[in-house]
């Protein structure tokens, strides 16, 4: 049986005042529109189904919040527990809000991300728990599914990809996909804050990310690059978002905009900026 809550299938919406403003064909896939509010679900449905057919009683994540929020909720629908580990201070609340009010387990570590990520990975070593973290592999083989849509939706490759860069599970479930369903790559452009310790956009906040190899490898192959913003370019990308095309998310999310105002595309080019989650899940991070 599959555990879902239908995710996937978000739309490709077209920006034409950014477009115009610079100077390329941009396109926003909007992951906000998932069940519980990130891309996160996509993965989330198929590593927690795996989990229940191998018999599985509760899963475990280390999450800065959307992780936290999709694994709950997944659980929830599975009938299985879900514990989460997050770094005591670092989780936006609502994100908290979420995995509570479907009944997940919150453990509170002190320290950073791979602190939490060290403890989930312990917790899950214990019988009958399974880790949904993005170093599950079915995590990102739920994630490749955003790619084979981008590809429908334009009806082929887009010239260049750009999208917020924690952990870099995504990046590289996007170069799977479109390896996968195209045989080639768009150039990749993720884009990570200068201050990844303490970024205000707290769902990239991740010193060390764990598929930073991949991640590497992804950039060569496409001949892309790893965009670097300081969190007031994050801001001001998040809040053109909004007032130029309508569309509210997490200030993480508008990372992959502040790479495209850094240049990150040529004039003209057809460029598809990933949106990955919805602003109501971090609305005090900006005024
Ligand atoms: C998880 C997440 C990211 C970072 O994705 P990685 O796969 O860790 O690089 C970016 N934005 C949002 C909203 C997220 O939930």
């Amino acid at each position: 049986m599959t555990i879902t809550l239908g995710e996937g299938n978000t739309p490709l919406l077209q920006a034409p005042r950014l477009s115009e403003r610079l100077g390329v064909e941009l396109w926003l896939k909007w992951e906000g529109a998932n069940p519980t509010g990130s891309f996160k679900d996509r993965g989330m449905s198929v590593a927690v189904t795996r989990a229940v057919e191998g018999g599985a009683t509760t899963v475990v994540c280390a999450s800065t919040g959307n992780t936290a929020a999709s694994a709950a909720a997944y659980a929830a629908r599975a009938g299985l527990e879900a514990v989460i580990v997050v770094a005591a201070g670092g989780t936006a609340s609502s994100k908290l809000v979420q995995v509570r009010a479907v009944g997940g387990r919150i453990v509170e570590v002190d320290g950073s991300f791979s602190d939490a990520y060290a403890h989930a990975e312990e917790l899950a070593s214990q019988n009958g728990h399974v880790l949904v973290n993005s170093t599950n592999p079915d995590r990102i083989e739920g994630q490749k599914t955003a790619a084979f849509e981008i590809l429908e939706q334009l009806g082929g490759l887009p010239d260049v990809l750009t999208l917020p860069y924690g952990g870099g599970g995504n990046t590289k479930a996007y170069a799977l996909g479109f390896m996968e369903a195209a045989g080639a790559l768009p150039r990749l452009h993720p884009v990570e804050s200068a201050q990844r310790a303490t970024t205000l956009a707290s769902a990239i906040r991740i010193t060390d990310p764990i598929h930073r190899a991949e991640v590497d490898a992804a950039l060569a192959q496409s001949g892309g690059s790893v965009v670097t913003v300081d969190d007031a370019e994050i801001v001001r990308a998040w809040r053109a978002l909004g007032r130029e095309e309508g569309l509210f998310c997490e200030p993480a999310s508008a990372a992959g905009l502040a790479g495209l105002e850094r240049g990150s595309a040529k004039q003209g080019e057809r460029v598809v900026c990933v949106i990955t989650g919805h602003g109501l899940k971090d609305p005090d991070a900006v005024g």
